[in-house]
């Protein structure tokens, strides 16, 4: 088969692939995302909180993602039932939007600037020269070689496997986690609310669109059997336990379809090697709780962007370049997965979980925050 060739291939058509390579295209790169997929991915996120907001807007797509998204601004909490705090988000709050509508946004703009995509074309073999990679093979027999590559290729990345890149992967495996799509009710088109429980339950009710909500249910690994195995334990009783101000929503809840939801946290020994680079899930993940994985990987992708470009296809320059401006973003991300520990391991104590919480972190991620960050608001 044919060898082709490019300035950047970008593994992964997620947000954070499909975001860089439409930085790339508009300045004047030639890119390949290479997607294992058929399409782009749809499991995801639906938060994007302020940061990334911000970021989208520096490249002119605010109003293309805001448009029929949902913009909300109060997260309230609860434990065992009572409401404990509030958190607000000013300038306009977060937007809610689910992922793969966003993504698929972001790509219709690549598509339109001439950004190549190959869908069902996983990576089958990865080959180097010293650290530099020299050749991709894909599934169905074609080569590309490319002068950089990215692996925006998710928690499970070949590319950082083929660069023999350390990992240290964390299941959260105190908490399982179920997701459903249900129809909204009154209370929860009203507001964002997250219950937690000292049993080590949690449940997130907020809405997806005018009629459509979505609901996380977390649970210890040792009941999920017995409430979604067919065990015979009522959810719905379960949650009257601890979820007071969203009964409204249970009618619906017995049958939804509860997809289960894997989440670990994940730390990488470096972000780049010789002509490659890490972005979003393949270089860092934290616990949903955080709500910024998006945030931080359209910032790391923009860093990535500038740095790429800088290059200009100079091996020294780019290795100089990812060391001083992207290397340093794990600390950032370290911040961020320590948090997301932290909210994990606390939640089920009120107290303790109070002590966790940073509003700082949950608003504005690393961006300097203001001197006036609000704290959990009292009720
Ligand atoms: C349950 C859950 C909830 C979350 N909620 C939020 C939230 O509310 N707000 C927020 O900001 N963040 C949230 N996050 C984090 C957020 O989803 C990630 O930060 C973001 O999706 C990272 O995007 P990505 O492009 O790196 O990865 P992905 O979207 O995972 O994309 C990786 C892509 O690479 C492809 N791929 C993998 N291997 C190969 C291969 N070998 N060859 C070719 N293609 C390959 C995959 O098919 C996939 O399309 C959440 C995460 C989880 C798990």
């Amino acid at each position: 088969m044919a060898t082709t060739s490019c300035d950047v291939a970008i593994v992964g058509a997620g947000l954070g692939g499909c975001f860089l390579a439409l930085l790339l295209r508009r300045r004047g790169q030639r890119v390949v995302v290479i997607e294992q997929g058929p399409s782009i991915p749809s499991a995801g996120a639906d938060f994007l909180k302020p940061p990334g907001l911000r970021v989208l807007a520096r490249h002119g797509l605010a109003e293309l993602v805001e448009r029929h998204g949902l913009r909300r601004d109060l997260i309230r909490y609860y434990h065992d039932g009572e409401p404990i705090r509030e958190c607000r988000f000013p300038d306009g709050g977060f937007l809610i939007r689910p992922y793969r509508e966003l993504v698929e946004l972001i790509y219709a703009c690549c598509a339109m600037e001439g950004v190549e995509f190959c869908f069902d074309a996983a990576i089958e073999r990865v080959e180097r020269e010293g650290d530099r990679i020299e050749l991709l093979t894909l599934s169905d027999g074609s080569r590309l070689r490319a002068d950089v590559v990215v692996g925006a290729d998710g928690t499970k990345s070949a590319i950082r496997r083929a660069l023999d890149i350390d990992q240290v992967a964390m299941p959260y495996d105190r908490l399982l986690m179920r997701v459903a799509t249900v129809p909204l009710s009154a209370s929860v088109a009203q507001l964002n609310r997250l219950y937690f429980s000292s049993g080590g339950w949690l449940a997130y009710l907020y809405p997806l669109d005018r009629d459509q909500a979505r609901v996380f249910v977390g649970l210890p690994p040792e009941q999920d059997d017995a409430v979604f195995g067919g065990g015979g334990a009522s959810l719905v009783d379960l949650l009257r336990g601890f979820v007071t101000d969203s009964t409204d929503a249970f009618g619906s809840l017995p049958a939804a379809a509860w997809h289960p939801i894997r989440v670990s946290s994940l730390r990488v020994g470096a972000y780049h090697k010789g002509n490659a680079a890490l972005l979003g899930s393949a270089a860092f993940a934290c616990h949903p709780m955080t709500g910024m994985g998006m945030s931080y990987t359209l910032y790391d992708a923009e860093i990535l962007a500038d740095v790429i470009s800088a290059a200009g296809g100079d091996q020294a320059l780019l290795d100089k370049l990812l060391q001083a401006r992207y290397e340093p973003r794990r600390q950032a991300h370290r911040q961020l997965i320590d948090y997301g520990d932290a909210l994990a391991t606390t939640f089920h104590d009120r107290r303790a979980y109070l002590r966790a919480f940073r509003a700082d972190l949950h608003i504005y991620g690393d961006e300097a925050a203001p001197r006036t960050t609000p704290a959990l608001q009292p009720i």
